[in-house]
């Protein structure tokens, strides 16, 4: 019974941390494993709750750290996309039963947030897996008297300003999307694409050609790394004919922008002020699910644009999870720290 009062206590927010493979340069510029700041002590999948890492004594000029961290549950560099999806599902299905579901991905640029969310052709991601999931039950639903309506969308948050990443043509010149929060508790972003969808075709489609849309900058540390935070949203209505019972779920898949301090990417002007407002909406994200957690009175939703958009998503007896992504390598290990830090901190 401990572990349902653990669960009580913590709301509805989880926290998995997942940790990638090293590439084959980080591999051979290192010798190999050696190099690691995580320990995998068996095949590396699912490592249950704990994860160490150590930040090399070289880095700091003292003896190296080892620091120690649990979460809801922590996948190593050998957890494909299957597995991580399978501990999710449950979550996703959530959203048909009605609920309102945000899943992040948080961490540097480089860690896996957009291999998580979105994968590629051949190691689908949280996206297109969710999608699949979420046609597949309506239809079995749909035997017993249920037929859903869904719509999509995908913006991005860059610079503290919206943009939609399905818009045929520009907005008029001095209009801005701006989010609006309806009296029953729903929100919506005018002059927003909205996208009926049946099937994941539908989803695939639109999502290519959102990701062309998509902000991407230079830094030092990443030619393609993403200075904004891409929303997937996904709308289900679900009306039973013979029951007269109605659902409406939300599900939000949100792709961070990366979580390095500014320092670390030389940056300045433009770059500067990317790396501001990322930094502003990810302590407005941090801030809230904290206050979240710890029930207070005031949640800070107004402090971003991001926590704006998602209020009614994120609290209440909506379902947050958040993925905090890692690079394995010694070198990172000073901003892994960072990320997990930010994480434990909202866990
Ligand atoms: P981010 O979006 O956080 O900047 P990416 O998702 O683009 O990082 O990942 C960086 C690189 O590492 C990509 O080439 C990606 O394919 C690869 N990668 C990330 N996570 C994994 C993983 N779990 N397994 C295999 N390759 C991964
Ligand atoms: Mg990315």
């Amino acid at each position: 019974k401990l572990h349902n009062t653990i669960q009580e206590l913590k709301g509805n927010i989880r926290v998995f941390a997942r940790v990638r493979p090293p590439s084959s340069s980080e591999m051979s510029a290192d010798g190999g494993s050696g190099a690691l700041a995580t320990e995998f002590p068996n095949s590396g999948e699912l490592l249950g709750r704990g994860l160490d890492i150590t930040v090399p004594g070289s880095l700091t000029g003292q003896a190296p750290q080892r620091h120690s961290f649990a979460f809801d549950k922590v996948f190593g560099p050998a957890a494909g996309q299957g597995a991580v999806f399978e501990e999710i599902s449950e979550l996703i299905q959530s959203a048909l039963d009605g609920h309102k579901v945000c899943i992040f991905a948080y961490g540097q640029t480089g860690s896996g947030k957009t291999y998580t969310m979105f994968g590629n052709d051949d190691n689908r991601g949280i996206i297109p897996r969710a999608m699949a999931q979420v046609f597949e039950s309506s239809r079995s639903l749909g035997k017993q008297g249920w037929r859903f309506a869904m719509q999509a969308s995908m913006l991005e948050i860059y610079n503290e300003d919206y943009k939609d990443l399905l818009a045929r043509k520009k907005l008029p010149d001095g209009r801005s999307h701006k989010v609006v929060h309806d009296t029953n508790g729903g929100t919506s972003v005018s002059d927003l694409t909205l996208i009926d969808v049946n099937t994941p075709q539908d989803v695939e489609e639109l999502l290519s050609r959102a990701m062309e849309k998509r902000s991407v900058g230079c830094t030092q540390l990443n030619e393609q790394s993403s200075r904004s935070h891409a929303v997937f949203t996904l709308r289900i209505e679900g009306t039973n004919d013979s029951s007269k019972l109605k659902v409406s779920g939300v599900l939000n898949l949100i792709d961070l922008a990366g979580s390095e301090r500014v320092k670390e990417s030389g940056a300045t002007g433009q770059r500067l002020k990317e790396a501001q407002a990322i930094n502003k909406s990810l302590s407005a994200l941090g801030d809230v699910i904290v206050s979240l957690a710890n029930k207070e009175s005031h949640i800070p939703y107004r402090n971003s644009k991001l926590t704006w958009l998602l209020q009614p998503c994120l609290g209440g007896d909506a379902k947050t999870l958040m993925f905090v992504n890692i690079s394995p390598t010694s070198d990172f290990a000073p901003e892994s720290l960072c990320s997990l830090r930010f994480a434990a901190k909202v866990n």
